[in-house]
C-alpha cells in the first residue's frame, strides 16, 4: 500500500490536501503534529481513505512540542473516533496504554502501529529491536532508520524477509530512497511517498507522481526482478523512466531503480543477496567494477570496462554494450554509404578521440575492429598515451594541431555537460565543414560543441543516439528481448526536455523573485 502524508499546518489546507491525496494513495497519514487548532473529528468525518492518525514528538522526528499528556490524549481520541490506525512511538506506548494493561483499549475498529525511528543511523541490533516492538501490543510495528550506506538497505529487507507479523520498514535518506521504491519487493506493509515535492515528511521521501509513474510502483509485487544503475551521481539518470516504461510496455515484471554507490565491491557483495538480476554501470565504476564480477565478456574485458552487467543464477557477467551503441551510431551517420559498404564504412577513415576514460576506451576498441585510423587526444597526456598502446593506435596532445586533421572527431568527455552547457573541449576554429563531430554527451542533447559544428559546415551526431543504442541492448541482454530504440528515445527525449524547462522555469523564478 502507498500512503501519503499529509503534513499542512491548517484545517483548511489539511482537508483539502487529504482530498487530493486520498485520489492516488490507499492510505492517508494526518500528521496533527504539523496542524495547527486541529480538528480530528471533522478530518476523520470527511476521510475518503483509511486514515493513520500520528503526532509526532520533537525527539522522534516531529513537530509537536507541547506537554506528553495532552499529545497522547488527541491519540487517545483518535482511537474513541475510530481512525483506522493510530501511530505511537515505541517509548510512548505504555502512556496509551495504561500502566498495567498490554494491550490498548481500542474499540477494536483502530490498528495499532508501534514506531521506531532512528535519524542517526541503522543500528546494528535490528533484530532485537523488531523483537521487542513486536511484543508491545502492536498490530503493525514500523522501524524507520536513516542509511549512512547503501548497505543499509540490505539489513533492512532482511528484518522483512525474517518479519511473521505486518511490518513497515525503510531507510530515510538519499541512500535509503531504494527501500521506499521496493517495499512491495521488500515485503513493507506501506510505503510514504509525499504528495508532492516540497511536502515531504522525512528525508529522502519520494512524491507520488515520481512513484507512480518513473517506478512504476503498482506493478510491483513480492516476485518482481530487480534491474539498477550502479553509479554516483545517479538522481539524475534518465535510465530509470527509460527501463521501467519498457517493462511495463513489454509487460515484465520488472522494476529499475538507481543505487548509489561508493564502495563498489561492498555493494556487489551485500546485494548478491538481494538477487538483482541486472545492473548498468555508470561513472565512476564502469572500470573498476571489473575485478569483482564472475565472469567478463571478451569484447568488456579486451576494453577494461562494463556498463551492463546480467545475473544468471546467482554468475554475475560484465559486458560492454558502450562499444557496440557507438559503432553503430557512427556507421548509420551516412546510411547510404554505409550500407553499400558494410562493414567497411570506417575502414582507413580518420577519428580522433578526445578522453581517455571508460567511454574512449570502448569506442576506440569498437573502431580499431572496424580499422579506422584512431588518435587519442587527452588532458592527461600519459593516460592518452596508455590507451593508445592499448588499442594500438595514435597518442596526440591537445595543442599538437594535427590532432584535429581528421574525418571524425569524437568528444568523449563530460566537457559541455549539464551545468556546464556554454563549455567545449574544442575550439571552434579546429572544426572544419564536412567533419563529422560526434559528441557522446546527451544532457542536453544540443551540446555547444555540436552547435559550434553546425556552424562551421561539419556534420553531427549526438550522443543521445548513442545512449539509446546501448541501453537497447542491454535491455536485450537482460530480458532476451529486443525493444523499440524510437521508444527509448522518445522517452528519452521527452524527459530531457521537460527538465530543461522545468529548470527554465526555475530560474526564470529565481530571477523574478
Ligand atoms: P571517465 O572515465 O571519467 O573519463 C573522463 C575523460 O574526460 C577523461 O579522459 C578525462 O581526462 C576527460 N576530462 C574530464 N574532465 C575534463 C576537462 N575538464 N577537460 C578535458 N578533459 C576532461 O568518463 P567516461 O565514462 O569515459 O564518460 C565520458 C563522457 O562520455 C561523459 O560525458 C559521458 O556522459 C559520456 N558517455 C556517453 C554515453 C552515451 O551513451 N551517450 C555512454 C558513456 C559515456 P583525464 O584523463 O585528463 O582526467
Amino acid at each position: 500500500m502507498i500512503c501519503i502524508p499529509v503534513i499542512s499546518n491548517n484545517l483548511a489546507d489539511a482537508l483539502h490536501d487529504m482530498a487530493e491525496a486520498s485520489k492516488f494513495a490507499d492510505i492517508i497519514e494526518l500528521r496533527t503534529d504539523y496542524i495547527k487548532n486541529v480538528d480530528l473529528k471533522c478530518l476523520l468525518e470527511r476521510r475518503t481513505k483509511p486514515v493513520i492518525v500520528t503526532n509526532r514528538p520533537v525527539r522522534e522526528g516531529g513537530k509537536y512540542d507541547g506537554s506528553e499528556e495532552d499529545r497522547i490524549a488527541l491519540l487517545k481520541l483518535a482511537i474513541q473516533l475510530q481512525a483506522d490506525y493510530v501511530d505511537i512511538e515505541h517509548d510512548s506506548v505504555r502512556h496509551l496504554c495504561g500502566d498495567t494493561e498490554r494491550r490498548v483499549p481500542t474499540t477494536g475498529k483502530t490498528k495499532l502501529i508501534v514506531s521506531y525511528h532512528n535519524f542517526r543511523e541503522t543500528p546494528g541490533d535490528l533484530t532485537d529491536i523488531h523483537k521487542k516492538l513486536s511484543q508491545s501490543g502492536a498490530d503493525i510495528v514500523k522501524i524507520v532508520t536513516h542509511a549512512n550506506n547503501i548497505t543499509d538497505n540490505v539489513r533492512i529487507y532482511s528484518i522483512l524477509q525474517q518479519s511473521r507479523m505486518p511490518t513497515i520498514s525503510f531507510c530515510m535518506g538519499e541512500l535509503g530512497i531504494i527501500s521506499r521504491i521496493l517495499y512491495k519487493r521488500f515485503g513493507s506493509y506501506l510505503t510514504f511517498a509525499s504528495l508532492r515535492t516540497g511536502k515531504e515528511s522525512a528525508p529522502g521521501q519520494i512524491s507520488i507522481h515520481e512513484l507512480l509513474n518513473t517506478y512504476q510502483a503498482r506493478r510491483q509485487d513480492k516476485q518482481s526482478a530487480i534491474y539498477g544503475l550502479i553509479g554516483n551521481p545517479v538522481s539524475h539518470s534518465i535510465s530509470p523512466i527509460i527501463h521501467n516504461t519498457l517493462f511495463k510496455e513489454m509487460n515484465l515484471n520488472s522494476i529499475y531503480v538507481p543505487f548509489k554507490v561508493d564502495n563498489i565491491g561492498e555493494f556487489i557483495r551485500e546485494f548478491r543477496g538481494l538477487d538483482v538480476k541486472g545492473y548498468s554501470v555508470t561513472i565512476p565504476h564502469k572500470e573498476s567494477v571489473v575485478n569483482h564480477l564472475d565472469a567478463i565478456d571478451p569484447i568488456a574485458e579486451k576494453i577494461g570496462a562494463v556498463n551492463t552487467i546480467v545475473n544468471k543464477d546467482g554468475q554475475l557477467t560484465g559486458f560492454n554494450t558502450d562499444c557496440e551503441a557507438a559503432i553503430k551510431v557512427l556507421e548509420g551517420v551516412n546510411q547510404a554509404s554505409a550500407k553499400s559498404l558494410g562493414n567497411a564504412y570506417l575502414k582507413g577513415k580518420k577519428v580522433a578521440i578526445v578522453g581517455a576514460g571508460g567511454a574512449a576506451r570502448a569506442i576506440a576498441f569498437g573502431l580499431k575492429g572496424r580499422q579506422a585510423q584512431i588518435t587519442i587526444i587527452n588532458r592527461n597526456y600519459e593516460r592518452a598515451q596508455s590507451l593508445a598502446g592499448d588499442v594500438g593506435c595514435l597518442a596526440r596532445k591537445f595543442d599538437d594541431i594535427q590532432a584535429f586533421d581528421t574525418d571524425i572527431l569524437i568528444n568523449a568527455t563530460p566537457v559541455g555537460m549539464f551545468p556546464n552547457i556554454n563549455e567545449t573541449p574544442i575550439g571552434k576554429n579546429k572544426l572544419k565543414p564536412n567533419m563529422t563531430v560526434f559528441d557522446t554527451i546527451y544532457n542536453p542533447i544540443e551540446t555547444k560543441l555540436l552547435n559550434d559544428a553546425g556552424s562551421q559546415g561539419c556534420i553531427i551526431v549526438n550522443g543521445l543516439s548513442m545512449f539509446v543504442h546501448q541501453a537497447a541492448a542491454q535491455f536485450k541482454l537482460w530480458t532476451g528481448r529486443m525493444p523499440s530504440v524510437e521508444t527509448i528515445e522518445s522517452i528519452a527525449r521527452g524527459k530531457l526536455t521537460n527538465r530543461r524547462s522545468i529548470i527554465t522555469n526555475e530560474s526564470s523564478f529565481k530571477k523574478n523573485y
